[in-house]
This record gives structure tokens, C-alpha cells and sequence, in this order.
């Protein structure tokens, strides 16, 4: 029985948002030369015009930045930069609300995971990094605790506020200073958080924010003022970045894509498991890199557990992402539900068999309904490569051994889930994936403590615990 919900919508009287939106460089705002437009993707509506930075905005950020660094940052002691990082984190806390209705509006997530995950994490990042910045030395890391100097940051559009917290906290913490490039369809709470650097009183120049495109992005990685760039986002633009970085002394972290498999063992509590599918592919509508998009299901029990998710699908609420009801909110733009309508129909071409939750998709808006293809394999585009949206790939298998086979068949190494009521089933399969990081019985969980990221194209390096310390320290691999 589906429930029937008054509407909940949360307020957004809660944000002021500009008409128009300059740099932050050097503590100040600088109105770019030219400027493009920042949409709400459950609407169309255009929320503020954004700067669009050029090689000169970039090169005045990379200045600032070496210049804090030089004469304010590098010389305060560990214990005065946490002090900065803790008062941080407090800020975001106190303005929890508008930064989660912002990210929504901005990003077209529900209010309930921008609330519930994307800005308490953000916050818990600065404080556990807060915590690190006066203890280097007893963190155990394999490098030295000197910092690296200017870093380069790219940050892509599906968790906005996140990413920039995965990358600003740590460099920090550890002594760096930072000019942050957000992607171009999602800068408004980067900009808030700009205003969060003001409120705190942080040095001038030790956090710059340059809003802008793929040609802004380029001019970081290839300033020579830079001493090393931490980029996530696309394996395509990772490899760009990579050939760019290699000639140079840049140290260089690349967390980039995935195609996680979620492995369903027959012996799996068949309830929790249908659950933990729902939250591995459709959490954030599925622009997650280690969305757990290939489903595994042992043969024995695949019918059932397709029955219970295409139920389970059928109750999943799409629609205005303010209404705390929401469970599935809009596709973050044109070009990515375009992606998303490609690869999906290259599914149907290619014989896999499309089933889509029977509910009404808003008029306005860039909008996917939750998907699967089941009858999928190992060839099908769908199975390897990153949508990126609401869709699962479900592929079956017999033994154990033909479902790691099939797993760790991918170029990609992000993430994997296993389910099933055996610890030895669990150990055994989490020594043989080929994944930076694997759940079992849980998807998608996530800790400022625990280091995050992949291998072969899934990136270099992690992120978060002491291993992603490290990686803005010197001595780090590149
Ligand atoms: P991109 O890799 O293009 O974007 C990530 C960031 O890099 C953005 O800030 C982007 O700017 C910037 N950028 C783009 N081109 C360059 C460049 N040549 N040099 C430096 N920086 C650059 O991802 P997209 O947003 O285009 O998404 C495409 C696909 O990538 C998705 O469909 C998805 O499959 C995958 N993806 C994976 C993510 C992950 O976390 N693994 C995250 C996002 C996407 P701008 O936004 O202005 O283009």
C-alpha cells in the first residue's frame, strides 16, 4: 500500500542568493569578465549568473595563495590552524539549513540527503581534520609533515559542498593553501562557503574560490605556481590531467570513476538486501561514483529479490527535491540526463531488458525515472560503463567464484558491497574484489576517518583517514 503525503516542502527563505557572483581571491570578491548562468534542474529557473574565471583570475588566486602560504599560513603552528578548521566546521553546523537548501537548489538533490548526509559530513570533515592539525607528526604517515604549498583543487557537481570539504579540510590541515575550481553547474554553496571563510576570520588567501568551466579547471592544472593538484571527477578528464601533471614536480590525487558491483549472495537477508540495493543506486539519483550500479545476484534467489526491488522501486517518491518526502530529486543538467538517455537506450539496442518505477515525472526539469535492466552482460555498454543517473544493471550468477569474476571485470576499482548472513562468505569475497572500498550488508557509508578511493581507473591516491593526510604532505607518490 503506497501511503498518500501532504506536501512538506522546506523553506527557501532561509538563502540569499545574488544576482550575480564574483571570485573570492585574496578574501575579496572580483567580478569576473564574463559570467554564465547557474540553474535549479528541478526547474529551469535561473538561480544567479556566475563568474566565468580566465587564465588571469586563476594566475591572481595562485598569487594570493602563495602569498598566504608565504607569510601568514606556513607559520602559524598546527594548533592555531585547527583553530580556524574547528571554528569552521561550527559555522557550517550553525548554518546547516542554508547550505542544505542551497546544495538543493543548486544541485536538484532531496532536501533530506543534502540535510541528512551532504552538510552534516561536510562539517564532520573539518572537525575530524581539525583534530589532526596539531598532531602530523603522530599521525603515522609515510611522508614528511611539511605541506606541499599551493594546491590546485577541481571538484565536481554531485556533491558539491562534500567534495569541497574532502579537499579543503585536509589541506589545511596540514598547512596548505587552496585555490578551489567548483564545477560549473554547482558553485553556489562553495561561494556560501567562501562567506563561512570570511565569517571565520581565516587569513586572506588561504582559501580562494575561481568559479568557471572546463577551461578554468585546465588553467590550475597547468600553472606553474602549483605544487600539486587533487582533482575528482571523470576518468576521461583524470587521464587529461595525469599527462598534464607528468612532466612536471606536481604532486597529483585523482579521484575519478566506478561501476561498483553489489554482490547479493543467496544466503542475503532478502528485505535488508532489497533496501541496501535501493540505497547503493538510487541515493542521489545515482550520480555517485560508487553507486553500487551493477547488481550480482546469485541465481537462486534473483527472482525473488526482483520482485521485492520492483515493488520496492514502484514506492520511491520523484519529484520536488525541497519536499522532505522526497526520496529522488532531478538530474543535475541537460547534459547529463542526455548522457544518461544514451546509454540507457544503448541498453534497450544492445538486448538488456528495461523496466522503469511507474511514477510521474515533473513537467519542468531534467528528470529520470528509478530504472534496472536485468538480462544484462559483461558486454553490454551498460555494464561497463559509468551512467552516472538512476539506473542498475543486473547480472546473475552460480558460484562464488563467477561472481567475483564478473565484479572485478571492469576498468574501474571504486567500490563493492556484499550481502549475505556468512562472515566467511564476506571475508573470502572482500580479499578476492579488486575495490578501494567494499561494504558488507550496508551501501554507501561514509566517515571522515576512513579512507576512500580506488583502483586501476578509479583514481590515485585516497582521500579522508591519515592515508588522505598524506597526500598533502610532502613525500607523497604522485
Ligand atoms: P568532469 O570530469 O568533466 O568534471 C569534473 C570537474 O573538472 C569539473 O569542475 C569540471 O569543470 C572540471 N573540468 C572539466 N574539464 C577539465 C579540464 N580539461 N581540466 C581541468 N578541469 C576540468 O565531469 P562532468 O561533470 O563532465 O561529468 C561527466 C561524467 O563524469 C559523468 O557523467 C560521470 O560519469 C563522471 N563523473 C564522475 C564523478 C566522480 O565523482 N567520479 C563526478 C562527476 C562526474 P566543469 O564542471 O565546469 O565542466
Amino acid at each position: 500500500m503506497n501511503f498518500e503525503y501532504a506536501a512538506a516542502p522546506e523553506s527557501r527563505s532561509v538563502v540569499k542568493i545574488d544576482p550575480v557572483y564574483g571570485h573570492f581571491i585574496n578574501g575579496k570578491w572580483v567580478n569576473g569578465s564574463a559570467h554564465f548562468n547557474s540553474i535549479n534542474p528541478a526547474t529551469e529557473e535561473v538561480l544567479s549568473s556566475i563568474s566565468l574565471g580566465t587564465a588571469a583570475d586563476v594566475d591572481a588566486a595562485v598569487k594570493a595563495a602563495r602569498n598566504a602560504f608565504d607569510k601568514s599560513w606556513s607559520k602559524l603552528s598546527g594548533g592555531e590552524r585547527g583553530k580556524y578548521l574547528f571554528r569552521i566546521a561550527r559555522i557550517m553546523q550553525e548554518r546547516a539549513r542554508e547550505f542544505a537548501v542551497l546544495e538543493t537548489l543548486d544541485n536538484g538533490k532531496p532536501i533530506r540527503e543534502s540535510r541528512d548526509v551532504d552538510v552534516p559530513l561536510s562539517a564532520a570533515h573539518f572537525f575530524y581534520h581539525a583534530g589532526w592539525a596539531d598532531k602530523l607528526e603522530y599521525a603515522g604517515v609515510e611522508t614528511t609533515t611539511a605541506p606541499h604549498g599551493v594546491v590546485g583543487q577541481i571538484i565536481p557537481w554531485n556533491f558539491p559542498l562534500l567534495m569541497l570539504a574532502w579537499k579543503v579540510a585536509p589541506a589545511l590541515a596540514t598547512g596548505n593553501t587552496v585555490v578551489l575550481k567548483p564545477a560549473e553547474t554547482t558553485s553556489l554553496t562553495a561561494l556560501l562557503f567562501a562567506q563561512v571563510c570570511q565569517q571565520a576570520g581565516l587569513p586572506d588567501g588561504v582559501v580562494n574560490i575561481v568559479t568557471g568551466d572546463g577551461s578554468t579547471g585546465s588553467a590550475i592544472v597547468n600553472h606553474p605556481g602549483i605544487d600539486k593538484i587533487a582533482f575528482t571527477g571523470s576518468t576521461d578528464v583524470g587521464k587529461l590531467i595525469a599527462r598534464a601533471v607528468a612532466p612536471t614536480n606536481k604532486s597529483l590525487t585523482l579521484e575519478l570513476g566506478g561501476k561498483g558491483a553489489n554482490i547479493v549472495f543467496g544466503d542475503a537477508a532478502i528485505d535488508e538486501t532489497v533496501e541496501g540495493i535501493v540505497n547503493g543506486i538510487f541515493f542521489n539519483q545515482g550520480h555517485v561514483c560508487c553507486a553500487g550500479s551493477r547488481l550480482i545476484l546469485q541465481e537462486s534467489i534473483a527472482d525473488e529479490v526482483l520482485e521485492k526491488l520492483k515493488r520496492r522501486m514502484d514506492k520511491i517518491r520523484v519529484g520536488d527535491p525541497l519536499d522532505k518526502n522526497t526520496d529522488l530529486g532531478a538530474i543535475n543538467s541537460a547534459e547529463q540526463l542526455a548522457k544518461i538517455r544514451e546509454l540507457t537506450a544503448a541498453g534497450e539496442a544492445e538486448g538488456a531488458g528495461r523496466w522503469s518505477a511507474n511514477c510521474e515525472l515533473p513537467e519542468n526539469g531534467f528528470w529520470f525515472a528509478p530504472t534496472i535492466f536485468t538480462g544484462v552482460t559483461q558486454a553490454h555498454r551498460i555494464a561497463r560503463e559509468e551512467i552516472f543517473g538512476p539506473v542498475l544493471s543486473v547480472l546473475t550468477f552460480r558460484t562464488p567464484a563467477e561472481a567475483i569474476e564478473k565484479a572485478n571485470n571492469t576498468p574501474f576499482g571504486l567500490s563493492a558491497g556484499i550481502w549475505s548472513e556468512k562472515g566467511s562468505n564476506i571475508l573470502w569475497a572482500t580479499q578476492q574484489l579488486r575495490a578501494g572500498v567494499i561494504w558488507a550488508n550496508t551501501f554507501n557509508k561514509f566517515d571522515p576517518a576512513s579512507p576512500f578511493g580506488g583502483y586501476k581507473e578509479s583514481g590515485w591516491g585516497r582521500e579522508g583517514g591519515r592515508h588522505g593526510l598524506s597526500a598533502y604532505l610532502k613525500g607523497s607518490a604522485k
